[in-house]
């Protein structure tokens, strides 16, 4: 998860202006007498800053929609700043999970049932997989649940899950842990957006397998604990310069490797990890548990 600038170098209005107008097109002459209630769709999308929740559909004859469609899917030139949207951001990680895939340019608001804003650029945000397999839910049932939009909702900035780790050894129980007080009025936007998109990813099994892995060799979750820490004040100091490099890095707090370092900084694993790296008899980098050597 991350919050992203939205893509600035274009204007849609123009765009949209330029397609209607375009004799090449089959959406030629139809597409022109709805350009204003299609824009008037955009500014209320803004105007909503992006709360799913908030935005209207905007009525248009099926025709007109199919044609939004598929021009989304030919991108003539009047829109090829569409292909240029992914490429500008360049997320390092996935907005709407945190993930390290890669991805494509997905519609926020599907255009199956929004197709007024299949070509609107506020919409179009680079995700990977985890958008497809929310499928078209956007919003829960109660009050305040809708996904988080990366190009609007700030919060997205913020630390917002951490993974819990229980049981401790050589397959904990691995669960997410929401950081933001329920008191926090997105509270219930962030956990509909991490129920719906974010639990349904692999994230749980990228967190046991970095477990894993850290067991086995230490150093691959901070170049620090290649050297065994001499206590759980330097222990805690490696892990929270760790968790800043990971953030710095992916220009995202929310990227899975935070969620994994994030983790880590509880206080009843950073005991755990602390007697293991001191458990006599254990090599120099070794691993953290005797049956993995
Ligand atoms: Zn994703």
């Amino acid at each position: 998860m991350n919050r992203l600038d939205p893509p600035d170098f274009f204007d849609d209005d123009a765009a949209l202006d330029a397609l209607s107008l375009n004799v090449l097109l089959k959406s030629y002459p139809h597409l022109q007498q709805h350009v204003p209630s299609i824009k008037a769709g955009y500014a209320q999308y803004i105007a909503a800053n992006g709360n799913v929740s908030a935005i209207n559909k905007v009525p248009l004859p099926k025709p007109i929609e199919d044609y939004l469609k598929n021009l989304y899917g030919s991108q003539p030139g009047d829109i090829a700043y569409i292909g240029e949207i992914r490429e500008e951001s360049d997320p390092d990680c996935c907005p709407m999970c945190g993930s390290f895939h890669s991805g494509t340019l997905d519609h926020l608001m599907p255009k199956a049932q929004y197709a007024s804003f299949a070509i609107f650029s506020r919409n179009l945000v680079p995700a990977c997989k985890c958008n497809t397999k929310r499928a078209s839910i956007i919003t829960g049932p109660n009050a305040g649940e809708r996904v988080l939009h990366p190009y609007f909702d700030d919060i997205l900035g913020e630390r917002l899950i951490a993974t819990r780790f229980e049981d401790l050894g050589l397959i904990p129980r691995v669960t997410l842990r929401i950081l933001i007080d329920q008191n926090n009025p997105h509270y219930a936007a962030v956990t509909f957006h991490i129920d719906n998109i974010v639990r349904r990813t692999s994230i749980l099994r990228y967190m046991s397998k970095s477990w894993n892995r850290m067991l086995r060799h230490p150093s691959v979750a901070a170049a620090e604990l290649r050297h065994d820490p001499p206590s759980l004040a330097a222990l805690q100091a490696i892990l929270e310069s760790e968790l800043e490099r990971q953030d710095i890095t992916h220009g995202s707090k929310n990227n899975w490797q935070s969620v994994f370092i994030s983790g880590l900084l509880e206080n009843h694993v950073l005991d755990w990890l602390l007697a293991a790296f001191q458990r006599p008899g254990r090599s120099h980098n070794g691993s953290l548990l005797p049956s993995l050597i």
